[in-house]
């Protein structure tokens, strides 16, 4: 009896595939079921990580995230079918998280039987009871045969969507993406927001802690330049003049040695960093290319008296970003590669610098003392 149920049941799904394959809600393909499934590292806790909500590319790096890694790894010994496919592209793509690392594209053919079928028991295994495993996994979307399957939307079932006949795409979360999930840890992870922008426009900052709340406020820019920006994967004599600007060989090529010097710049200069030529990049690299700074024409006192009279009962701190951080980096006579409106470690080691000799509290925060003390230290 049980048998004969199961027998109808898979014949009604396939005849229904047969008369009309775009069904809402139907699987790209016909899904076995008990699909096989990759065994997990090691044993699973009752909960299940809460389903990730989406969330799209907001930056740009050539890292491949270590959870993805991981799984490609495991899939490919688990099904030994199909191709290892990329993981991480370049940034001149739509939004589909490969150019943050946390997408994989497993080349799974869906007119190849053998292919299809490895394809079906993972699809299967991952999707399955309103997607348990894809949560276990941090799975964002998933789309094969020019159909879409997403963890915050399990009760739509599969979508429309296009292409991926050669290929299975699958999207992970920040969490998924970073490996912290019960499927790798046995422990129920969090949801990580990832990363955020920090001047309006740009590209959001890489971290490397989970976000769990809002993002702090971002700005817009407080210095534009005559330069384009420029991203992992683009080419031409913009990315040329970059390379020269940072010493690493000239290939023209937005590739992975310049990926690292403008991160590793970055981060020298207390830019953002979004391993982007954005303006507040190219504005540090290139003083001649700016075309508009909020404080041109500010000199150190002049930038002074306008923070005394302007930000003196506004506590100025780090992660801040914006004009007052501007005026603060003009008016302590930070170098004018270091002006850019982000206040992170570069500009804290000065405040600090400047409590210490003014015999104020080091704590790194700029209140109406600190703009005295800087106007006292000119006189
Ligand atoms: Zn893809």
């Amino acid at each position: 009896m049980r048998r004969l149920l199961l027998a109808s049941a898979s014949f009604v799904a396939v005849s229904a595939l047969l008369v009309s394959p775009a069904a809402a809600g139907d699987p790209p393909i016909t899904l076995p079921s008990s699909p096989k499934g990759p065994t997990p590292p090691v044993t699973l806790p009752s909960g299940v990580d809460p389903a990730s909500p989406y969330l799209p590319q907001a930056s740009c790096s050539p890292i491949d995230m270590p959870g993805v890694v991981k799984l490609r790894a495991l899939v490919l010994k688990t099904y030994g079918e199909g191709g290892a496919g990329a993981i991480h592209h370049g940034c001149t793509e739509g939004v589909s998280e490969h150019s943050e690392g946390r997408a994989w594209d497993w080349m799974v053919d869906v007119g190849d039987k053998s292919e299809r079928a490895a394809a079906a028991n993972f699809i299967g295994w991952a999707t399955a009871n309103s997607g348990r495993n894809a949560r276990r996994l941090g799975i964002m979307y998933i789309i094969y045969n020019k159909k879409i399957w997403a963890i915050y939307r399990a009760s739509d079932g599969w979508r429309t969507s296009s292409d991926h006949t050669d290929h299975v795409h699958i999207s992970f979360s920040w969490n998924g993406a970073r490996g912290n999930t019960s499927f790798w840890t046995g422990k129920v992870g969090t949801i990580d927001l990832g990363p955020c922008m920090r001047f309006t426009g740009t590209y959001g900052v890489r971290t490397s802690v989970p976000r769990a709340g809002a993002c702090p406020s971002s700005s817009g820019k407080v210095k534009r330049t005559s330069l384009i920006d420029r991203q992992y994967g683009t080419t031409g004599a913009t990315v040329a003049k970059a390379q020269a600007l940072l010493g690493v060989p000239k290939s023209s090529r937005f590739d992975g040695p310049t990926w690292k010097a403008v991160s590793a710049y970055q981060r020298a200069h207390d830019i953002p960093y979004t391993g982007v030529l954005d303006q507040p990049t190219w504005a540090s690299l290139s003083p001649s290319s700016v075309t508009a700074s909020v404080v041109s024409g500010y000199g150190r006192d002049a930038a002074i008296a306008y923070g005394l009279e302007h930000f003196s009962t506004r506590p100025i701190k780090q992660v801040d970003v914006g004009t007052q951080v501007l005026f603060l980096q003009t008016a302590l006579g930070m170098p004018g590669a270091d002006r850019n409106g982000y206040f992170n470690t570069v500009t804290l080691a000065r405040v600090k610098k400047l409590q210490a000799s003014a015999g104020l509290t080091q704590d790194g925060v700029v209140r109406a003392e600190e703009w005295q003390a800087m106007a006292a230290a000119l006189q």
